[in-house]
């Protein structure tokens, strides 16, 4: 046998020391593989739920209009101030003037300058009263036009409140399945990997990590079902020639290359 050929197979090219395992633990590492790819698509699916995005979008949003909504409301409650001191100033003025009134009335002024004086002032009264009234108007629709506001928003939050507590629902209820989904993989594994040779579940296990979640492949019709790349034919000629427990390693990606029946050797 033509050993640096084999090496050349094995992987040394790689720095690792060439590996032995037995033909069936080899194939076993196919089923392995094939578990964990499905894990990997599960977690990927998990962490890609359609929900995720809108809940993502919506709490941006819910988180606006909950700053809109606390915005408004200061204006609502400092318009409402407003308008109560208006209505007390409209009041106070009213007041007064009623008193000037009942004491003409009442003919308790009977001096003309005096008289004069009053008739002055509730003429000025009546002004103010006007002025108060028309600044009491505006506050109120201004008060009206931020209560509209108000209610527009907190309505909005609400919707937007019940729309994410569906999606929320709705992604606890995928991420569950998808979770129940990978514990029944995760126990289907344990008696896949039970007896593997450790030395190969650690090449697997790096090869994986850092080969897109590829670590052994089968050589299937001459090409590594890992890159999809044929193999020449003397790498083939090497390949058939290599006794079944060397841990084959593909010359493109270096992944474990599984020998089958399928292999066209
Ligand atoms: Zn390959």
């Amino acid at each position: 046998m033509d050993h640096s050929t084999l090496s050349h197979v094995s992987g040394s090219r790689h720095q690792e020391p060439s590996l032995k395992a037995d033909p069936f633990a080899q194939l076993k590492l196919l089923d392995v593989q094939e578990l964990d790819a499905k894990a990997d698509q599960l977690r990927h699916q998990r962490a890609n739920l359609p929900e995720l995005a809108e809940i993502e979008t919506l709490e941006g949003s819910r988180r606006s209009l909950f700053d809109q909504v606390r915005d408004a409301r200061i204006v609502v409650d400092d318009l409402s101030a407003a308008q109560r001191k208006a209505d007390a100033d409209v009041e106070q003025v009213k007041t007064r003037r009623t008193r000037d009134r009942d004491r003409m009335d009442q003919g308790l002024i009977t001096n003309p300058k005096d008289l004069e004086r009053m008739q002055h002032e509730l003429v000025s009264l009546e002004r103010r009263i006007s002025t108060l009234e028309d600044e009491e108007l505006e506050v109120m629709e201004q008060l009206e036009d931020a209560q509209r506001l108000l209610d527009s928003l907190t309505s909005q939050l609400a919707a937007a409140d019940e729309r994410l507590a569906l999606l929320v629902a709705g992604r606890d209820v995928r991420a569950g399945e998808i979770g129940a989904d990978l514990a029944a993989l995760q126990a289907e594994r344990v008696p896949a990997v039970d007896g593997m040779p450790a030395d190969l579940l650690a090449l697997y296990e790096k090869l994986r990590a850092n080969r897109r979640g590829v670590g052994a492949a089968e050589l299937r019709q001459r090409r590594c079902t890992g890159c999809q790349l044929s193999i020449d034919n003397a790498e083939i000629e090497v390949i058939r020639k290599a006794p079944s427990d060397l841990v084959i390693r593909c010359e493109e990606c270096s992944r474990i290359l599984v020998r089958t029946g399928e292999s066209g050797l």
